[in-house]
């Protein structure tokens, strides 16, 4: 090849981010081609819009293929180096006088075939130079695949845990603490005995619950940088020339394939469900019937969805309600309550998903935007991964407590301008609204959802 072609042919393929020849080379869709680590190391953290390094043009493809004709091309121009290095002068056998072409895998080092024969290497094992970088090159290339697996794997577990669990698990401790503060102390000094140890049971276990997650997350964090710095290591040495690489391998494949164990998993958080002696009869002395009737049905209805996303960011889309195949439904009591206490108890067992609780009489807004306006009290089951998480609804929190089969109590009491919900299973409360909350005309509402 003349120099000019030569040189042409070595800017193909050379890779304008890392100036190595390709390894494992993509193209995007502007044409340009890089190596696969370079250009997800330099979009890495860019969510959505990822420009080319080359000609900036923007990018909405994430996923490639690798460009065979390009890995080719640069598999033939490292033999070719190979060859030459090979050939020169310092490298030719200073016993034989022969060009090496043995591997020794032991010693790693590179001999002649008289040299591997001897009595010093008789026992080793030894292959041709050329197939073993090449084979040793598509291990590494592999483990760069799988390693930035375990990362996106690691970064999605630290969002969900670090970022979703962690914040709501701590608002919601501190807003246990300040009802606490408020309910038993300063306004009503003596209420309910039995709550208050509740709310300080539930305190205490979910502040437990945050330093557990605390620990989890600095674990993730710690397992991101390993296997950061590992994909780095790997990927210095693919950019190493066939010969190099060889004999500076050592045990990285070995080291690459531990880093990737044990990736550390979120654990959902959640509360103990704690039974109250004789919250069941306290209640019941208020119990009323209600009937329900249908208001709104389907695509009327995005409470659901809206709580799915609002802090535990849902991966798979699929496990939401779809308006054209669910039905689904809200219902309002035919009668509002503005004072007085009452109790009633709705079953939930079958429904996918399902909301419960009181809500302004006759809400001033669409059920599109009602989780902002605040005029709904509600405990709401969501499921997302089949996995169902409950949440209250003013303001919009998670609750860690375990999810309740069968029935549901609802409890009103509009002296105090509260609502409570009772697992009746467990005869256990699962949240109560504060006190105060409720300075308005209430009515029983009832929304479920069924695939
Ligand atoms: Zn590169
Ligand atoms: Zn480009
Ligand atoms: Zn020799
Ligand atoms: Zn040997």
């Amino acid at each position: 090849m003349d120099l000019d072609i030569l040189q042409v042919f070595q800017r193909e393929i050379t890779c304008a981010i890392c100036l190595n020849y390709l390894i494992d080379p993509v193209t995007i869709g502007c044409g340009h081609s890089f190596c696969r680590p370079c250009l997800y190391l330099s979009w890495e953290g860019s969510q959505n819009s990822s420009h080319c390094p080359e000609c900036r043009e923007p990018s909405q493809q994430r996923k490639f293929k690798t460009n065979i004709v390009l890995k080719n091309l640069v598999s033939i121009a490292r033999k070719a180096s190979l060859s030459q290095f090979l050939s020169s002068e310092e490298e030719i056998c200073r016993i034989h006088k022969e060009k090496k072409k043995m591997f020794c895998e032991v010693d790693r080092s590179l001999l002649c075939l008289l040299c591997s024969n001897s009595q010093e290497h008789r026992a080793h094992r030894h292959c041709p130079i050329e197939g073993a970088a090449e084979d040793q090159r598509d291990k590494l290339e592999k483990q760069m695949r799988s390693l930035w697996d375990k990362i996106q794997e690691n970064n999605r577990n630290l969002s969900e845990e670090g970022i979703s669990h962690f914040i709501a698990l701590r608002d919601y401790v501190l807003l246990v603490r300040k009802m606490i503060r408020t309910e038993y102390c300063e306004l009503h000094p003596v209420l309910y005995k039995e709550e208050e140890q509740h709310l300080e049971n539930l305190r205490k276990e979910g502040r437990d619950l945050l330093q557990q997650l605390k620990r989890s997350v600095a674990k993730m964090h710690q397992k991101r940088k390993q296997l950061k710095e590992m994909y780095k290591e790997v990927m210095d040495m693919c950019h190493k020339p066939e010969e190099e690489l060889l004999q500076d391998i050592g045990d990285l494949l070995m080291r690459s394939e531990t880093v990737q164990l044990h990736i550390p998993q979120p654990v959902r958080p959640e509360l103990s469900v704690r039974s109250i002696t004789g919250l069941m009869d306290r209640y019941s002395r208020y119990r009323v019937e209600i009937y329900f009737h249908n208001e709104v049905s389907n695509h009327h209805i995005r409470l659901f969805d809206d709580l799915r996303n609002f802090t535990f960011r849902s991966h798979n889309q699929d496990q939401s309600l779809n308006p054209e195949k669910s039905n689904y439904f809200a219902a309002w009591g035919d009668q509002a309550f503005t004072t007085g206490k009452y109790y009633w108890e709705l079953d939930v067992d079958d429904s996918w998903d399902w909301a419960l609780g009181v809500s302004r009489d006759y809400p001033i807004c669409s059920l599109g935007t009602m989780l902002v306006s605040g005029d709904m009290f509600l405990l709401a089951c969501v499921r997302q991964d089949n996995q169902c998480t409950l949440w209250t609804t003013s303001p919009v929190i998670p609750q860690f407590i375990e999810k309740p089969l069968g029935r549901v109590g609802v409890y009103l009491d509009l002296q105090s301008g509260s609502v409570s919900f009772v697992n009746v299973d467990k005869s256990s409360l699962i949240w109560k609204y504060r006190t105060g909350s409720l300075s308005f005309p209430v009515r029983p509402f009832f929304m479920t959802g069924h695939k």
